[in-house]
C-alpha cells in the first residue's frame, strides 16, 4: 500500500470535521498535514496573543481525535497566524498592535512545536492588495516566523500572493536573511513550477487542481500535493474536496507509476517536516 499525504487541509467541527478525514481515508488517503484555521472562522475574537492558543488547541484536538481513532489516517498539526488576520486586527487595533498580536500568536505556535505538539509554523503575507505599510509589516511578521521556525528546528508553511519566479526568489531571499534554509520553507497553494522552486530551494505544495500534478510531474518529483480543503459549512464545494489527493494520485499512478508518488507522499514530507510517513 502506498502512502498518500495531503500537504494542506483544514478540518472544522462546524463543517464535516472527522467525517472529512474518513472520506479521505476511504478514497485511499493515509496522512494529513492539518493546518490551523483563521481565528474568525472559528468564532474566536483575538484581542490578546493568548487568544490564538484557543485556535491552536482546536487544531490539536482534531489531530488527537483522528490519531486515536480507527480511521486509518495519521494527522500532523501545523499552527500559525493566518496572514489575513493583519487586515482584521489593524481595523480594530491599528497596525502596530496588530503586528504585536500576530507575533505573540506565532511565539505561542513555536511553543507548541517545542513541546512536540506541532510539526511546523504557518505564516505568510496577504494574497490580496494591501497598503505599503501593511505589506511591510506582513513581511516582518513572516520573517520573524521563519526565524522562530529555524530556532525550533521546524519547517514553515507559507500562505502568500500567487507566486511566479520573481516572487519565489523573493521568498527564498527573505528566508535566507531570516536564518532559515529555503529547503525548510513550504509554499502552500503552489503552482506546478517544480524547477523554479528547486532552483530557489523552496518546497512547493502543489494544489491538486485540474492538470496541475501532470504539469508538476513533467518537471520532476520535488513537490507535495494538497487540496487546501477548508471544511467551511457556508462554502461547500468552494475548494477541492478531501478525496481529491488520493483519487488523483491513484488515477495518475496508472500513467506515471508508483515510484514517483512514494517520493511525493513519503520522502518529500519526511524530508521537509522531519516526520515519519509509514503505512
Ligand atoms: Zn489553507
Amino acid at each position: 500500500m502506498i502512502p498518500i499525504t495531503d500537504n494542506h487541509i483544514h478540518l472544522d467541527y462546524r463543517g464535516k470535521g472527522i467525517a472529512a478525514a474518513k472520506e479521505f481515508a476511504r478514497a485511499g488517503g493515509t496522512h494529513i498535514i492539518l493546518v490551523s484555521k483563521p481565528s474568525w472562522t472559528l468564532g474566536i475574537d483575538v484581542t490578546k496573543p493568548d487568544d490564538f492558543r484557543l485556535v491552536f488547541e482546536e487544531t490539536i484536538n482534531i489531530v488527537r481525535e483522528i490519531n486515536m481513532s480507527d480511521i486509518g489516517v495519521v494527522a500532523f498539526p501545523v499552527l500559525g497566524v493566518h496572514p489575513a488576520e493583519i487586515t482584521r486586527l489593524t481595523e480594530r487595533f491599528g497596525l502596530k498592535q496588530a503586528e504585536e498580536l500576530m507575533i505573540g500568536g506565532l511565539e505561542i505556535a513555536q511553543k507548541f512545536v517545542l513541546e512536540n505538539e506541532a510539526i511546523a509554523i504557518k505564516t505568510g503575507r496577504p494574497h490580496y492588495e494591501v497598503s505599503a505599510s501593511v505589506w511591510d509589516a506582513s513581511n516582518r511578521i513572516m520573517a520573524y516566523a521563519m526565524t522562530l521556525a529555524h530556532e525550533s528546528g521546524c519547517a514553515v508553511q507559507l500562505h502568500t500572493e500567487t507566486v511566479d519566479a520573481t516572487a519565489i526568489a523573493d521568498l527564498a531571499r527573505i528566508a535566507r536573511s531570516a536564518g532559515i534554509s529555503p529547503e525548510k520553507v513550504v509554499k502552500h497553494y503552489a503552482p506546478p513550477l517544480v524547477n523554479i522552486f528547486e532552483q530557489e530551494g523552496i518546497f512547493p505544495g502543489v494544489l491538486a487542481g485540474k492538470g496541475a500534478i501532470e504539469a508538476a510531474l513533467a518537471e520532476g518529483s520535488r513537490f507535495m500535493m494538497e487540496t487546501d480543503y477548508i471544511d467551511d459549512p457556508e462554502r461547500p464545494g468552494a475548494v477541492l474536496g478531501p478525496k481529491t489527493v488520493p483519487r488523483r494520485t491513484l488515477q495518475l499512478i496508472e500513467r506515471f507509476g508508483e515510484e514517483v508518488f512514494w517520493k511525493v507522499h513519503k520522502e518529500n514530507p519526511e524530508q521537509v517536516y522531519g516526520i515519519e510517513i509509514e503505512v
